[in-house]
């Protein structure tokens, strides 16, 4: 024990999370002090779809002294399904990634009142308003926001039975939306010098097929990263998507997928270690956390 902290210890990487700049309910300055405060050691805000949030994170981990990498989480379109990809380390002022992102919110406005017609149709009325109240950032709606008001509305107990009767594939709150095409979207990412991480890969319900598909797809297009550990897999599918990192030879990503102290299932900071042989996102961004 005396010797304890002459142990290297994994670092407490956390590169996944949300503010109230897309559908987190905490502002960037607060989600920074509580990364400090659970013991992150490296942090990233990844708002959907927006990077107005990066200045106040840097500025706010910076107070801090808490090391920091830009980051965002991209909707994709790929397969018939959505797909998330996370950059990291990337130039926040690079055109390219602001326009294209500036273009991935552009239909939220739209899908959110056609979202708002159909759960008025299945009885739930005034749903726009109600999701607008939970709303920071107005051209970042999101799914996250209506589930807030149906449950303020008392028609579920809680967001996750939201997602499972209205707002998922095949339910009455449901509007197919056509995101970003995962080429562009890691062409932005890695054009504005970071790196494209697949999020969460265990969400997406693909077969074994469309998965090995957007792999070899991914990386294809230059992405080099997988969220191996995440707030959204079982210790069972983190060890999966390590065994397809190493397959693919992808490096691996840590990130608790934080949105509100009460809906998140993990804490910022309270994630498993990556599992053993992987090369963590970190190594090779290390010249790109501001400190
Ligand atoms: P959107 O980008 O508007 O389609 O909303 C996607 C967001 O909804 C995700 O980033 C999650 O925050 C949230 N979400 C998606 N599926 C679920 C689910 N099953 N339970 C709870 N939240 C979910
Ligand atoms: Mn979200
Ligand atoms: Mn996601
Ligand atoms: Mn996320």
């Amino acid at each position: 024990m005396l010797y304890h902290h002459l142990m290297p210890h994994p670092l407490n990487a956390d590169l996944h999370c949300h503010s109230t700049v897309s559908d987190g309910t905490l502002s960037p300055e607060a989600l920074a002090e509580r990364a400090k405060v659970r013991g992150v050691e490296l942090w990233a805000l990844t708002d959907h779809d927006e990077i107005g949030g990066q200045e106040r994170a840097a500025a706010a981990a910076h107070a801090l002294a808490l090391p920091y990498l830009t980051g965002v989480e991209i909707s994709v379109s790929f397969a018939g399904k959505t797909v998330h990809i996370v950059g990291l380390g990337f130039d926040p002022r690079n055109d390219m990634l602001r326009h294209g992102l500036e273009q991935t919110r552009g239909g939220r406005g739209q899908r959110a009142r056609e979202m708002a017609d159909q759960l008025a149709r299945a009885g739930i009325v005034g749903a726009y308003e109600g999701a607008l109240k939970y709303v920071g950032n107005p051209e970042l709606i999101s799914r996250t926001h209506f589930a807030r008001y149906l449950v303020e509305a008392g028609v579920c107990a809680d967001t996750n039975e939201v997602f499972r009767r209205f707002l998922t594939e095949g339910k009455p709150g449901f509007v197919p939306h056509r995101w970003a095409s995962l080429h562009d979207a890691v062409q932005w990412i890695v054009g504005a010098g970071g790196m494209a991480v697949i999020a969460h890969p265990a969400r997406y319900g693909f077969t074994p097929n469309e998965e090995y598909a957007l792999f070899l797809e991914f990386k294809g297009h230059g992405g080099q990263g997988v969220e191996v550990v995440t707030g959204s897999h079982t210790a069972a599918e983190a060890q999966t998507y390590a065994a397809m990192a190493r397959e693919f030879g992808l490096l691996a990503s840590r990130g608790s997928d934080f949105h509100s102290p009460t809906e998140s299932r993990l804490d910022l900071g309270a994630l498993d270690p990556l599992p053993e042989g992987l090369t963590p996102v970190w190594e090779a961004l290390a010249d790109r956390v501001l400190h």
